[in-house]
């Protein structure tokens, strides 16, 4: 992958609190990457620093090869080949959103803006409403046409900041789905700011785990969810079950059940889906259960350790009972 965007060894202080630390990422054409850390981890700071709209400290910052942020240069956010789409959408109330989307391409000839204009909507389903206000339209329908207004001047890199806040349940999947589809087909290296796990799960390609202004680890989301580096890591994409280890030979024995693997180990870090309900597995006490939905989650208990597990909505095991359970290796993974 030629990454489109890089930014080298970043650094940005305010004061004395170091926002984004010797931080290093790349963004590949046609990539969805996510950025995902609790609030105040530094992921807005970062965005800001991509986009120009602030000098990095220390770092550069690389679009195809062109220095964009350095020791000495610093391309003003305008002049960069880069969309940014804010939380707040940020439309004219006073204009429609085609003329909202029209607004950004105040250097293309007169006779094309409508036409392109009308052709980003349509990209994100939008070109039915083309000539309503702002005020008149949906928290997800903002967003859409925000999302018109960047891309219809076809930049080479978009950055969005949490792009689905305000937007709950059936209406966030919906607009998180339009969203992606219309990302993917423009072509563009896209970073995607969250602090929702959900979000940053569905939509990313390449997932970035950050807190306190460092990347604790960078890969496919499946393999941050299974194979956390940390338990830090881990936690930023939900429970996990920290179970401690003791090698006999090359497995790695838990109170909820044996691994193979490959190094020794001191920890198992087991995601709830890993402990498998099954009648031939290490005997558990089940201590709790709640509802939650989908599925039930069970709080288990052996060999004087505490885990989380999951069983299905309907029926399954009670307070009091005993279950077998076997690990899943594929939803664990083991820590020195
Ligand atoms: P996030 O987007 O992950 O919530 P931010 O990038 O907004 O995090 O903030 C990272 C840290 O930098 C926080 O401690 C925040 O208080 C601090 N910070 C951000 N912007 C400024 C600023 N303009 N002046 C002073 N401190 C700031």
């Amino acid at each position: 992958m030629t990454p489109r965007l890089e930014a080298r060894r970043l650094v940005r202080r305010y004061g004395n609190i170091t926002a984004v630390k010797d931080l290093s990422l790349s963004l590949g054409a046609g990539q969805v990457t996510c950025l995902l850390g609790p609030s105040g981890c530094g992921k807005s700071t970062l965005l800001r620093l991509l986009a120009g709209l602030e000098r990095p400290d220390a770092g550069l910052i690389v679009a195809d090869g062109v220095t964009l942020s350095g020791q000495e240069v610093h391309s003003p956010a305008e002049s960069r080949d880069i969309g940014l789409v804010f939380q707040d959408h940020a439309l004219f109330p006073h204009l429609s959103a085609l003329d909202n989307v029209a607004f950004g391409l105040a250097d293309v000839p007169k006779p094309h803006r409508r036409p392109r204009a009308l052709a980003a909507l349509e990209q994100v389903q939008m070109s039915h409403r083309a000539h309503a206000s702002p005020g008149s339209l949906s928290g997800g329908e903002r967003q859409r046409v925000a999302l018109a207004r960047t891309l219809v001047r076809g930049p080479a890199v978009v950055l969005m900041d949490e792009p689905f806040s305000g937007l709950d349940g059936a209406l966030r999947t919906e607009v998180r789905a339009v969203t992606l589809e219309a990302l993917k087909r423009s072509g563009a290296a896209v970073l995607i700011v969250t602090h929702d796990p959900q979000d940053a799960l569905m939509t990313a390609d390449t997932l970035i785990l950050m807190r306190e202004g460092e990347i604790l680890q960078t890969g496919a989301p499946q393999d941050c969810y299974f194979r956390p580096r940390s338990v830090v890591a881990a936690r930023l994409l939900g429970d996990v079950n920290v179970l401690t280890a003791r090698m006999a030979g090359s497995s790695a024995v838990t109170a909820f059940g044996s691994l193979a693997v490959d190094r020794p180990v001191s920890q198992i870090l087991a995601r709830p889906e890993a402990l498998v309900l099954s009648g031939d597995g290490v005997q558990a006490l089940v201590v709790e259960r709640r509802f939650a939905g989908s599925r039930t989650q069970l709080v288990l208990t052996s060999g004087g350790e505490i885990a989380t597990g999951y069983a299905p909505p309907v029926g399954g095991p009670s307070p009091g009972d005993r279950v077998g359970v076997v690990l899943d290796p594929a939803a664990c993974t083991g820590l020195d």
